[in-house]
């Protein structure tokens, strides 16, 4: 599972993607879809993926790339004009070794704020969807 491109229709961004399972929604057009983390390191984890099947940064196409960091820079800016967080990190794995754990290609954008811990990545307990959802809504309004 670290470097592949063999794309797993079946991964659990696929299944958000299709509707199969729920996901706090932030904005969605023909190309991205962008959601709340539902495993929060700080409030107001959001997720950008395109809609294009990518495991990861070399198989996805350089049109849909653009794209994609485009678009989680129009995000980031409502996540910033919704929390006012005092910094926001940008992350992104490429395999397992690296820390990826969902194989369909996709920008964290997390807000960070001065003197708070950030929770570990993919762990924890699950956020509640319905506090998910309040976030996502206070981003939607700011874009
Ligand atoms: P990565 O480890 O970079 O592949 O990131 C995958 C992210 O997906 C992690 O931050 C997880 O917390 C998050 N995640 C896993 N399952 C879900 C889910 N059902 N809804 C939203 N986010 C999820």
């Amino acid at each position: 599972m670290s470097l592949q491109t063999q794309y797993d229709p079946k991964n659990i961004f696929a299944k958000i993607l299709s509707g199969a399972i729920p996901s706090a929604r932030v904005y969605e057009d023909a190309r991205i879809l962008s959601f709340m983390d539902a495993f929060p390191q700080s409030k107001g984890h959001t997720l950008v993926i395109p809609k294009v099947q990518a495991c990861n940064l070399f198989d996805i196409p350089a049109d849909d790339l653009r794209n994609l960091i485009i678009r989680t820079q129009t995000i980031a800016r409502a996540v910033r004009d919704a929390l006012a967080p005092d910094g926001i990190r940008l992350m992104q794995f490429n395999g397992e070794p690296a820390g990826q754990t969902v194989f369909h290609i996709h920008f964290h954008i997390i807000p960070v704020w001065e003197g708070e811990n950030e929770r570990p990545h993919a762990a924890g307990k699950m956020a509640d969807m319905n506090e998910l959802k309040e976030i996502a809504a206070q981003i939607k309004a700011k874009l």
